[in-house]
């Protein structure tokens, strides 16, 4: 800070690396459209009409670097030609202490004029005013005096920023010498606007139109971001929500309307830090939410962190009253704000749209401070415009936000969109996948059970009815037979002299034999006689027919076997077969049946082989009783 008193304002830091750049200098005078203060000491002459254009900018400034200088001193410093032309457009700068002010206001008219002078910033802890008429050669007397720390009815004019009043005999010129002081670093603009009573009036009421939209276009955003937290359950939506109204707290504290209106007995100076730390943290925590940094900007979001805990430190010092270290923290927290703007670019890079819109949103508010900044140091005359331009971009700032949000919202929904439709999608391809595979193996063990209950019932060399299965399905044919009396015939039949097949060409040869003679059987008779093997080579066969009828299939069969012709390593190989003949005459069971073929079939063997014979009672007994 400036170290010597007595060399006048002689201003370093950073604004004194702006100063040199010309360049910088004029664009941005040329950008507000405003000239650099023209250095004069001739006093400023007012009239009956004064709208606040006129500036005191015009005048002599003297820095105390103590800020302990009462009027006397002021008027020995002036004495001494410690005075000097302020050369910015209105600014000191950031300075510590306090600033006097010289300059003198001219009657013009031939009334007594009352005037209201303005400071025209909002970053000042302490004004004082004090005055005399240049004419009579009479003593400075105090005209005003306000400060932050006091009530706020105690001010002279009920304006959120600093005003005092000024008597003006008709056609005097009063001298004035203005005390601005803040406790340790402090923003001073000894430039004040120069109004009547009437038209500062109007002026403030078209202030409050503004103010009143911005807050309340601040306010309905908060209250839509909280409608959307709580409809879609999005915690951004929250975050936005406290965010939105952080700003309306900052704006106001920062715009004096906090002081005018609410904290009217103790407003202190810091509740400014304490507003912006808020705000900064809030906009923070939503801006690493709404770009994802964590995940997808790891590194830059270590930079993020840092500014979050810079936030959470100026929080802790402007509640503590810290304001030197308050100072510190908040120039650190906005001299990275633009960083944002640049993990967001990043963001936009990566492939997220939304990003490029929020970054507009970001640029706006940093074009805001930015403005504020050359304002406040002094590079551009204090206007209505820049005045309020970083409010205005800060709701812009939001209103573009709210459209990037809208757009996240609606690329979510999209996305959840598609996802649903692939997964439908893939639902149904599945489904009909485990259709498919239901069916197959649903099929598949159908087969395995048909092909399980066919093995079950049929034998395994032949392909014909087991023992078991010839006797139930027998017996069904029986039972059929008894009930709708129709004809049935058992013949048992038994190849003659196997054994000795078996013996001369092997068993495999037997096999052979067997399963020809299964075929020949089985496909010279109907589909409703019933023919098993019921034993090694010995084979049933239930028919339908009639007694001759019977005879004469059996004899059929008789020769069929007989016809039968087996490769063999020599001749071909013939066999045949007995048959005994039983007819079905309601008997009880297929076994009783069975048995009388049986005997029947053993009369045929015993009479020779290759032969017929029919059960009869009567040679039953005659058998019967020839063996005993
Ligand atoms: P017969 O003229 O009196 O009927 O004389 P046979 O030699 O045919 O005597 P029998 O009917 O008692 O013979 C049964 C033989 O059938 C005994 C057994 O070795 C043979 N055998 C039984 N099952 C099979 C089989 O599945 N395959 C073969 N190759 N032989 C069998
Ligand atoms: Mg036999
Ligand atoms: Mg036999």
């Amino acid at each position: 800070m400036n170290k010597n008193p007595s060399s006048g304002p002689r201003y370093r830091g950073i604004r004194d690396i702006f100063r040199g750049q010309i360049l910088i200098k004029y664009l941005a005078a040329v950008i507000f459209l405003l000239p650099l203060s023209v250095l004069a000491q001739l006093p400023i002459e007012v009239g009956a009409h004064e709208d606040g254009r006129k500036l005191t900018g015009l005048a002599e400034i003297w820095h105390d670097v103590d800020g302990t200088s009462d009027l006397g001193a002021a008027r020995e410093a002036y004495l001494r030609g410690k005075f000097q032309p302020l050369d910015s457009a209105g600014s000191t700068g950031l300075q510590p202490g306090a600033f006097w002010s010289r300059f003198a206001l001219k009657n013009t008219t031939d009334s007594p004029l009352t005037l209201h002078i303005e400071y025209v910033d909002h970053q000042l802890i302490g004004l004082e005013a004090f005055a005399r008429r240049l004419a009579d050669g009479a003593d400075f007397r105090r005209i005003g005096g306000m400060s932050l720390s006091d009530p706020f009815s105690a001010r002279e004019v009920s304006h959120n920023r600093f005003v005092f009043e000024l008597m003006l005999p008709p056609g005097a010129t009063n001298e004035l010498l203005v005390k601005f002081s803040s406790d340790e670093l402090g923003v001073v603009f000894p430039s004040m606007r120069i109004w009547d009573p009437k038209s500062l009036q109007a002026a403030s009421k078209l202030e409050a139109g503004v103010m009143a939209f911005l807050f309340g276009g601040y306010f309905l955003m908060s209250i839509f971001a909280l409608i959307g937290g709580i409809t879609s359950r999005g915690s951004i939506f929250y975050i936005y929500s406290i965010y939105s109204a952080s700003k309306i707290a900052v704006w106001c504290t920062i715009l004096g309307y906090t002081h005018q209106y609410l904290i009217t007995e103790h407003f202190h100076w810091s509740y400014m830090s304490f507003a912006g730390a808020v705000t900064i943290l809030c906009g923070l925590v939503f801006s690493r939410r709404f770009l994802q940094t964590r995940s997808y900007t790891p590194r830059l979001d270590y930079l993020l962190r840092f500014m979050l805990a810079n936030a959470v430190f100026l929080l802790v010092c402007a509640l503590l009253k810290l304001t030197a270290l308050s100072v510190i923290s908040i120039t650190i927290a906005l001299l990275l704000y633009p960083l944002i703007v640049i993990v967001a670019f990043v963001r936009w890079r990566q492939g997220y749209k939304e990003a490029v819109v929020f970054a507009l949103a970001w640029g706006l508010l940093v074009f805001g401070l930015v403005v504020q900044a050359m304002r406040d140091l002094g590079y551009v005359e204090h206007n209505f415009i820049n005045y309020y331009w970083p409010p205005v971009a800060s709701f812009f700032e939001m209103l573009t936000i709210m459209a990037a949000i809208g757009l996240m919202v609606r690329r979510l929904r999209s996305l959840k969109e598609q996802a649903e439709k692939k997964y439908t999608e893939q639902l149904e391809v599945s489904k009909a996948q485990l259709e498919q595979q239901v069916q197959l193996r649903t099929r598949e063990l159908k087969d395995a059970k048909e092909r399980a209950e066919q093995e079950a019932r049929t034998d395994p060399l032949t392909g014909i009815f087991n023992r078991r299965s010839f006797f139930a399905e027998g017996e069904h044919l029986l039972k059929l037979a008894q009930r709708k009396h129709f004809p049935l015939s058992l013949l048992m039949l038994d190849i003659d002299h196997f054994k000795s097949i078996n013996d001369e060409h092997g068993h495999a040869t037997g096999d052979l034999a067997l399963r020809a003679f299964s075929r020949a059987i089985a496909t010279h008779i109907r589909d409703i006689d019933v023919f098993g093997r019921i034993g090694g080579e010995e084979f049933a066969l239930l028919l339908s027919e009639k007694r001759q009828g019977a005879l004469d299939t059996a004899q059929r069969l008789r020769r069929e076997i007989a016809s039968i012709e087996l490769d063999t390593a020599g001749e071909p190989l013939r066999f045949t077969a007995s048959i005994g003949i039983a007819h079905f005459q309601q008997q009880a069971d297929i076994d009783e049946l069975l048995h009388m073929a049986d005997c029947a079939l053993y009369q045929a063997k015993r009479q020779g082989r290759d032969r017929i014979v029919e059960f009869s009672e009567a040679e039953q007994v005659a058998e019967a009783e020839a063996s005993e």
